[in-house]
């Protein structure tokens, strides 16, 4: 008899206990439509009646998401295409917890309602102790509109034109607050901007001072700004948006401003991100006076910008926890990068591979130090591996410099060096 006519059942597949289970972690109609596409192989006699049930779970993808987990191996290690910070094992533990129903604004003892997101708003004011109050936003471009909003619509930033930035992707930080109806008051020039360029320009119309931090150029040569301590005591608020979420100092990176450092400056307020060097969940951070940050709070918007409880745990676990994959990447020991390098190029070398151990630069990357490189080391494959890798499974991205591929060891966690290792022999063969 023709194969094309003994096409299996689709409920007889269906019942298969690969299909079942694929069922339960992708939903039926993903599950159906694998079955109904094999089958349809049999009939054009591309597969064989017995084949259909592997063929349906070899097409079915290993979860419902289509974001895939990767290996960033580009030496950058905020790199924003891959989704800026990896979370600590204890900020992922924390996202599972708080998955399903959680107190997130309830009280368990007293049975009423509790204020929302405390655990999170009590770390961080452990964490930074020069902060009377906090409050956080779904990022630091959303805290930045709060601010504005609440501070200045319908009235003027003041802001120098040496801090006109624009982040990344087309977003600028200027049109993010002209957005919210506040008016620029732009001061000094390009690359020099004094205090006394902005007491000329504080009067009533001010709603705030903004200082931005040039998070991702410099300015060299015939330079010069206010600092946050030369604005505080022109009467009216200095807000920072340092960017990067660094909370304390970071002797690192020396020119990267952190929230007390800058409060304890005299700063009102300060905004930042949370997936950047502070290495949490995307957020956004407002830290600063207790009447400023509860206005903020208070205010309509607050509500449109507000971040959902798998943040608030991913937050918490964050300031609480462990070091976070970012700490670890950042101050990794370039001896122990080096060694890893070389056990790695050496069992493919072994395998028969062009791979070899090479030094290499990494960089913060995400809007964070620009111009500070970080030794590190890295794997030398010829540039052809490129594609395959990162098209594998898991994907592995790193850089292509010189005409070779580089797999740089900064951003990988030494745990998964055995998985580089085996995506690579699994590109070869
Ligand atoms: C990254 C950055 C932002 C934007 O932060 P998001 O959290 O991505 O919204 C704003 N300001 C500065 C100075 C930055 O570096």
């Amino acid at each position: 008899m023709d194969q094309r006519r003994r096409v299996p059942r689709t409920d007889t597949v269906l019942a298969a206990p690969e299909l079942i289970a694929a069922e339960g972690r992708l939903g039926r109609a993903a599950v159906r439509e694998a079955v109904a596409s094999a089958q349809r192989r049999v009939r054009q006699g591309e597969l064989g009646p017995d084949d259909v049930v592997g063929a349906a779970v070899a097409a079915l993808p290993p979860r419902a998401t289509s974001l895939r987990p990767v290996i960033n191996a580009t030496g950058v290690l905020l790199h924003t295409n891959l989704g800026r910070a990896s979370l600590s094992a204890a900020a992922i533990d924390a996202v599972t917890a708080a998955a399903g129903a959680a107190d997130v604004e309830f009280d368990l003892d007293r049975g009423t309602r509790a204020r929302r997101g405390r655990g999170a708003m009590d770390a961080l004011a452990r964490a930074v102790p020069a902060a009377e109050d906090a409050h956080v936003v779904n990022n630091n471009a959303a805290a930045l509109v709060l601010v504005a909003t609440v501070l200045a619509a319908g009235r003027e930033i003041v802001i120098s034109r040496g801090e006109l930035v624009e982040i990344g992707d087309g977003f600028r930080i200027p049109e993010l607050l002209v957005s919210t109806g506040a008016r620029l008051r732009e001061v000094g020039t390009t690359n020099r901007t004094s205090r006394a360029d902005y007491l000329a320009a504080v009067g009533p119309e001010t709603g705030f001072v903004l200082k931005v931090h040039p998070s991702n150029f410099r300015v060299e040569g015939f330079t010069g700004s206010a600092s946050v301590a030369e604005l505080a005591g022109l009467g009216v608020p200095v807000v920072a948006d340092i960017g990067s979420g660094l909370l304390d100092r970071e002797p690192l990176l020396p020119d990267e401003p952190d929230a007390a450092g800058v409060l304890r400056a005299g700063a009102d307020l300060v905004t930042a991100s949370g997936d950047k060097l502070l290495g949490g969940p995307q957020a956004g951070l407002l830290l600063g006076r207790r009447d400023l940050v509860e206005r903020c709070r208070r205010h309509p918007l607050a509500r449109a910008l507000r971040v959902d409880k798998l943040t608030l745990a991913a937050l918490e676990a964050t300031l609480r926890g462990p070091a976070t994959p970012l700490a670890e990447a950042l101050h990794a020991d370039p001896e122990a990068l080096e060694a890893r390098a070389r056990a790695l190029a050496g069992t493919l070398a072994g395998a028969g591979l062009d791979a070899r151990a090479v030094s290499s630069e990494a960089t913060v990357g995400g809007g964070g130090a620009p111009g500070v490189t970080l030794p590190s080391a890295a794997v030398s494959l010829p540039e052809r591996f490129a594609v395959p890798l990162r098209t594998g499974e898991p994907p592995v991205v790193g850089r292509i410099e010189g005409g070779r591929l580089l797999i740089d060891l900064r951003a990988v966690p030494g745990a998964r060096d055995g998985d580089v290792a085996g995506a690579v022999l699994a590109v070869r063969d």
